[in-house]
Order: C-alpha cells, then sequence, then structure tokens
C-alpha cells in the first residue's frame, strides 16, 4: 500500500512544516515509525491564532447559507477521498480497515453535513415586548476564535465533531489533534487549504503541555473545548481561569451495564462482544464495567466469555479483524498493569484473556474479568482497553448505587425484557447517556456528553450548536 502522508499544518493560507521538535509517529501493529512530524513552534501556535483572529472579523458576517455550502463541499471531498482517509487512520491507529471505511467515515461525513443543514434553523424565543415599550429579541453569535484539542482513540472523528458546530456558527478554529495520531488532521488540512478562506480553519500539531497548553492559554483564544482524559481538563481549566474562556469539555468515562434478571442474555453478550471491545475499548462509552443479577450472574459470565474469546484481533489478513491492537506501548503497559493487578486480588478471575500479547504490536487479548467488587480499582478507574469486568449484585437498588457512585458520568445501559423496569432504571442513572437494550450507538442529531467529571460540552445535535455561541439580549426602546 502506497499512501500518501501531509505531514504540513495549516495556518492562514500557508501549508508549513512544524517549526519545533520532531514527533514519531508509530505503526502500533508493529511498532514501526510511519513518519515523524515536527510538531509547532511558539511562533506558528501564535501565528495559528492571529490568523483565527483576523478571519474571525469577516467569517463571523458570513451568513449561515454561505458557511453551510463550504462546509457541505468539505463532506464531498472527504467522501471522495474516504479510502485514503480510512487507510491512513487505520495505519496510525491499527483499526481494522474495514471498521474505518464502514462505520467512523460516514458518521465524519454525516458530521459536516449535519451541522451544514442544522446552522441554517437555529431558532429562538419570538421578540416581543416582555416591558411595555420595549422590544426584546435574542441572538446566537459566535464567540469568537476557539482552540480545540482532540484525542488518539478516533483523531478524524473528534477534528470533525469539533470543526464542523464550531464554523458552522461562525467561529472561526485552531486545532490541534493528539501528538500521537495527526495524520488524517493534516490530510483534512490540505483539503481544507482550498476549500475556506484562509484563517478560519487552522490546524497545528505537537504535544499537549507544550502546544496544546500555548494554545489554550493564547489570550486571544475565546473559547477552548476539549476531548480528552479528566485530568488534562482539569489542567485546561487551572490554563484558562485568568481568563475565564468559555470551556467545552467531553472527558473519559466508565460505563455501568446493568443487566436485569429478566435480560436477554444472549443477545446481550453479542452486542457486549461488540460493544465492550470495539476500537479495543479505547472509547469513552466502551461498556465495560456489567453488573449481573445474582440468579443470572453466572451465565452472563459463562456467555460473555464464549462469545469475547472469538474476537478477533491480530489476523494477518486485516479484513477478518474484529478489533486492532492499542495506540502505544504505554498504553498497553497501562492496561497490563491493571489486569495484572486485579489478578493479584484474591476474589477477581481473568476467565477470558488478561495477557499482552507477544510478538510484535501492541496487542493485549480481549479479557473478562469475574468477581469484581463495586471498589475494585479496575471497577472504578478507565482502563481504555479490551476489558470488561462482571460484578454480581443482588437488589436492582443496590445496582443503581454501585453504577452511579463514579466520577464519571458518560453513559450507561440496561438490559430486560420488560421495558417498564428498564426505563425506571435508566431514569435513575446519574450519565448522560443511557441505552436500553443497546449501547454505544450515537445519532447525529442527538447530543454526545456527560456530566460529573466527564465534563459538560454537548457534541454533536443542535445542543453541540448552543456550546459554540453566545446567547445575546438586543432591547430596543420603542
Ligand atoms: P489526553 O487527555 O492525554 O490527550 C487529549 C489531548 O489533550 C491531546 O491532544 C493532548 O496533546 C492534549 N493535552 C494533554 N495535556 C494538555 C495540556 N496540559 N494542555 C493542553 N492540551 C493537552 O487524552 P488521550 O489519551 O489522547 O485520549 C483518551 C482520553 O480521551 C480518555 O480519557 C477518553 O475517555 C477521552 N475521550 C472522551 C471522549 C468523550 O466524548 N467524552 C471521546 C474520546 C475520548
Amino acid at each position: 500500500m502506497s499512501l500518501q502522508y501531509n505531514t504540513k499544518m495549516l495556518i492562514g493560507a500557508s501549508l508549513e512544516v512544524g517549526a519545533g521538535q520532531e514527533e514519531m509517529i508509530y505503526n502500533p501493529r508493529n511498532g514501526s515509525v510511519i513518519v515523524k512530524i515536527a510538531e509547532a513552534s511558539n511562533e506558528q501556535v501564535d501565528r495559528a491564532v492571529e490568523a483565527a483572529s483576523h478571519a474571525f472579523q469577516t467569517w463571523s458576517h458570513t451568513t449561515p447559507a454561505e458557511r453551510s455550502l463550504l462546509l457541505l463541499k468539505l463532506a464531498d471531498a472527504i467522501e471522495r477521498n474516504l479510502v485514503d482517509y480510512a487507510s491512513l487512520e487505520s495505519l496510525n491507529c491499527g483499526k481494522p480497515s474495514e471498521r474505518m471505511r464502514q462505520d467512523e467515515m460516514p458518521a465524519i461525513i454525516d458530521c459536516f453535513r449535519f451541522f451544514a443543514g442544522a446552522c441554517r434553523t437555529m431558532i429562538a424565543s419570538p421578540a416581543g415586548e416582555y416591558l411595555q415599550g420595549y422590544t426584546s429579541m435574542l441572538r446566537r453569535d459566535p464567540i469568537g476564535v476557539v482552540g480545540s484539542i482532540a484525542p488518539w482513540n478516533y483523531p478524524l472523528q473528534m477534528v470533525a465533531w469539533k470543526i464542523a458546530p464550531a464554523v458552522a456558527t461562525g467561529n472561526t478554529i485552531v486545532v490541534k489533534p493528539s501528538e500521537q495520531t495527526p495524520l488524517t488532521a493534516l490530510l483534512l488540512a490540505k483539503e481544507i487549504s482550498s476549500i475556506f478562506p484562509p484563517g478560519v480553519i487552522n490546524i497545528i500539531t505537537g504535544r499537549g503541555e507544550q502546544v496544546g497548553s500555548q494554545l489554550v492559554s493564547h489570550p486571544k483564544v475565546d473559547m477552548v473545548s476539549l476531548t480528552g482524559d479528566v485530568h488534562t481538563g482539569k489542567k485546561i481549566l487551572q490554563l484558562v481561569s485568568s481568563t475565564i474562556k468559555k470551556t467545552h469539555l467531553e472527558l473519559g468515562g466508565k460505563a455501568p451495564v446493568i443487566v436485569l434478571d429478566d435480560a436477554d442474555i444472549s443477545q446481550f453478550a453479542e452486542s457486549i462482544k461488540t460493544f465492550g471491545y470495539y476500537n479495543s475499548g479505547q472509547d469513552c462509552t466502551a461498556a465495560c464495567r456489567i453488573y449481573a443479577q445474582k440468579n443470572i450472574y453466572k451465565q452472563v459470565v459463562q456467555e460473555l466469555a464464549t462469545k469475547v474469546k472469538t474476537i478477533q484481533y491480530n489476523k494477518s489478513d486485516d479484513s477478518k479483524n474484529d478489533i486492532g491492537p492499542l495506540i502505544s506501548a504505554k498504553q498497553q503497559e497501562r492496561v497490563s498493569g491493571f489486569v495484572e493487578r486485579a489478578k493479584a486480588s484474591n476474589h477477581m478471575e481473568v476467565v477470558t484473556g488478561g495477557s499482552k500479547v507477544q510478538g510484535t504490536g501492541y496487542y493485549f487479548e480481549p479479557t473478562v474479568i469475574a468477581g469484581a467488587l463495586p471498589n475494585d480499582e479496575i471497577v472504578k478507574r478507565e482502563v481504555f482497553g479490551p476489558v470488561v469486568t462482571v460484578t454480581e449484585y443482588e437488589t436492582v437498588e443496590q445496582a443503581i448505587q454501585w453504577a452511579n457512585q463514579s466520577e464519571y458520568g458518560l453513559s450507561s445501559s440496561v438490559w430486560g425484557s420488560d421495558i417498564g423496569k428498564a426505563l425506571f432504571v435508566a431514569s435513575r442513572l446519574r450519565f448522560g447517556c443511557s441505552w436500553v437494550n443497546t449501547h454505544f450507538l450515537l445519532a447525529t442529531e442527538m447530543p454526545h456528553g456527560g456530566m460529573k467529571q466527564s465534563g459538560y460540552g454537548k457534541d454533536l445535535s443542535m445542543y453541540a450548536l448552543e456550546d459554540y455561541t453566545v446567547l445575546r439580549h438586543i432591547m430596543i426602546k420603542l
């Protein structure tokens, strides 16, 4: 396969290589270096923000129809080059290329098309005389320059989630993809440079502590949007506190999965084989902590283990793989550390998997751990790997309490045949999303985002347009 990389960032009208430190970009299937990419220097970060600030003066006065047209053009360009984007992402992240082509790419294209349409349909309360002799009206105006920081687990998709609602509403943006996975964002940069006016969308690369923190702290950045770890979210809040920038935080998750005793266990296990292990579990919504009612617990463990054993992950013919490796050697060590500490306890049992895969590449065996207790480290902390725990509960109240006793609040699910009962449980869960008899699925029209330490930013849907705008009141004396 001969893939073309773009190693140049987009700053204003200029496609240019970074003038900062070189970063190795690895292929996680075998640990080899794909390419070296130099990160943005301080001067380049500064110039990217200046370009966005300058472009804001005109972009913020364009009509929704004008913005929409360019977003649609970008969606078409991505669709035309779908195979290149999918192959590049697959190379950089180790994702099976079939999954990229069939799952992520259509969702990415749809995100641009959705916001292209949605920005033309924003509505507010009617203008009127709420005080005698005065007319009040509302405006939803762009905020200014958005500094956006993306993670490595869905690199292009997260960049799409950041760019589309921000520019659709008249903001300009400087985006920094993860230093580990910049390749698809840079390919997009090239495409953007021939579609959008200079400075509306700028893409720079580099490490979080260096390039990321300079970007979010920049005095001309008006809003900061991050998808990343809770710890990074806290750091960014500290960095922006002195300037009171608006923040949009989409942080980690540790999704509880409550299996009621009338659930269809076979269907449940088949579903968790996908929803717990998709993207090798490197997903903030992964169905990773299962609570199974006492009288079905053994069957849940057994059926889940049987299904999980069939997950294909390091076949040389990539079309046969369900999942790929972990993103890095560091992530592989991290996941392994959680599992080894669980093994060392005397109450948990690794029912299937449980080890790093020997050989090249950062693979980890799809793993099921039974006998986990609510306060175990592996139940409480985000593992971000192909590891699912099962915990036995006695009463539904207990399951709800254990599910909710988490610092995270992104997503959750309930499984059962009695829909009234399942809905009752869902209504008691404190997570941004609760699925019933499914998990993981997103719709572009519906908001995605969390509560508690999973953050408060809403991506996708009309609610993202609200997040990327400021509500203003205009009052006119009659
Ligand atoms: P991370 O927080 O380590 O890195 C995310 C981004 O933040 C990277 O681009 C990184 O360079 C940057 N960064 C790091 N430190 C920074 C700093 N001090 N200032 C500015 N930028 C900084 O996260 P990750 O390891 O890339 O991604 C995995 C995490 O992302 C997981 O916790 C996962 O749950 C979360 N995530 C959440 C969602 C969601 O929708 N809630 C979606 C995907 C991933």
